[in-house]
């Protein structure tokens, strides 16, 4: 079955008015001010969170 109407490019662009990506969000380590993700250990000095931290050592 197709479509009974072609949709107008009006209402196609009203759809897709909500399908524009945004940019990640970055936080900033407390420990080591390189940005990471929130809710994520950082890649640099592997902080979580007050108590948990994960990976301290780099590879090399
Ligand atoms: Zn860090």
């Amino acid at each position: 079955m197709l479509p009974k109407r072609r949709q107008s490019r009006a209402r196609t662009r009203i759809r897709r008015s909500h399908h524009a990506m945004r940019p990640i969000n970055y936080a900033d380590c407390p420990r080591c001010n390189s940005p990471k993700l929130p809710h994520a250990a950082c890649e640099n000095c592997g902080y979580v969170r007050p108590g948990l931290s994960l990976k301290v050592e780099k590879e090399g």
